[in-house]
């Protein structure tokens, strides 16, 4: 019988239209000023600001709309001082991945000294539960809202770093799939993959117990069934279903973090500015190729349901829906060149490669790069 245990303290509020709750939320944690980081321009551009300013008349927002994608260490120190002069009692991060790791940077620095760079270097460590934090995401990709995961930019280090403290886990998330209507086409295919990555990652992982084995299942199985038409139709059910397949990965993955193909995509997004879910995907078909013998018997119910009958025809429907997507699939196409594909192999390696189902050494990254070369 396996023995396991999973964590998971942020309280949930999911659906259509949630976000008008979000009053009752602040409220619960007696926020009386809040700080809010957001990205620059889509909020305001798309009236959830205004909302937001509604929903919340009486209190004091204090905005941070400065969150660039896959946010770097001077934005988040910025943030966290421009938070501790204005005297917030709460922290909201609204926004994709970058908004919210930001957030849960900046929430974290009101209570624990010094820099976030000083927490990436394992110089410090978090020794106190930040200001209290709600997430709510408005792309469905990284299901940050319920990770204690904060991935942060160390663009000297031209790395991708994050820390991950039990104090991180946000205080609440609200997840309302309608926040995510106004992402354009191209942004909605790729972090709809992202959550494709992590839900096959959950699932094949080596640290996976019942638990997390379920969520990531139904994952998988919500975005294949979805992401196509949450791109193309965007109709409540499928648009819904992405968050749902991405917040379920998010729970699963704070457990027992990701596998190979994260690790991979920081050299991608930091070297040739490709959007996180694209490159953690452009990878996904090729992995689940070299994985396939150690994972074909754990994914016998999951391709019957997904009337496949061997896990290489679940490849091939990846790299199909990836095509439909306009997904890049070729690395050349975003600029690698034979010569860059040793570097990305060295970089590429991180402490979750480890958890791969099938021992992946760096010889095997470059046979993977110059395939999809
Ligand atoms: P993102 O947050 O970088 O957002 C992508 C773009 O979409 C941005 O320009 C943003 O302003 C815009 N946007 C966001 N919501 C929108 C909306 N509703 N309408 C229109 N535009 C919108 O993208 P992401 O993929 O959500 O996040 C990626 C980041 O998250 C990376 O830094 C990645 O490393 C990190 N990440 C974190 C975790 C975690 O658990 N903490 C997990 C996976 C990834």
């Amino acid at each position: 019988m396996e023995e396991w245990k999973f964590y998971m303290p942020t309280k949930i509020r999911f659906g259509w239209g949630k976000f008008q709750e979000i009053r009752q939320v602040v409220d619960e944690l007696k926020g009386k000023k809040i700080f809010l980081v957001t990205g620059r321009h889509f909020a305001k551009k798309h009236g959830i600001l205004d909302k937001l300013s509604d929903f919340l008349k009486g209190l004091t927002l204090v905005m941070f709309a400065e969150v660039e994608e896959n946010p770097t260490i001077e934005t988040v120190d910025r943030g966290a001082a421009r938070c501790r002069e204005s005297q917030c009692d709460l922290v909201m991060g609204l926004g994709g991945g970058s908004a919210l790791d930001a957030g849960k940077a900046m929430a974290m620095l009101q209570k624990n000294p010094g820099s976030i760079r000083e927490y990436l270097d394992q110089e410090r460590i978090c020794q106190a539960k930040g200001l209290p934090f709600i997430a709510v995401p408005t792309t469905s990709g990284t299901g940050s809202e319920v990770t204690p995961f904060t991935v942060i930019t160390y663009p000297s280090k031209k790395a991708k770093p994050a820390i991950a403290p039990p104090e991180n886990f946000p205080e609440v998330a609200l997840v309302d799939p309608e926040l995510t209507m106004s992402m354009p086409f191209e942004g909605a295919a790729s972090t709809g993959l992202d959550a494709l990555c992590q839900a096959v990652e959950g699932f094949w992982s080596t640290q996976g117990n019942p638990l997390t084995r379920s969520l990531a299942f139904r994952a998988v199985k919500l975005a294949m069934e979805n992401l196509e038409l949450a791109c193309f139709k965007k109709d409540k059910e499928s648009v819904t279903n992405m968050a749902l397949a991405s917040h379920l990965t998010g729970i699963e993955m704070s457990n027992i973090g990701n596998t190979s193909i994260h690790p991979l995509s920081y050299p991608i997004t930091i070297d040739y500015g490709v959007a996180h879910g694209f490159a953690c995907a452009i990878f996904l078909p090729e992995v689940i190729r070299f994985n396939a013998s150690a994972i074909k018997d754990r994914f016998r119910d999951l391709l019957t349901l997904l009337n496949l009958r061997s896990v290489e025809d679940f490849a091939d429907k990846v790299d199909y829906l990836m095509e439909k997507l306009k997904a890049p699939k070729k690395l050349s196409r975003l600029g690698v060149k034979a010569g860059d594909i040793s570097g990305i192999a060295k970089r590429g390696i991180g402490r979750s490669t480890a958890w791969n189902p099938r021992t992946m050494t760096e010889e095997d990254i470059v046979q993977i790069c110059k395939t999809i070369l």
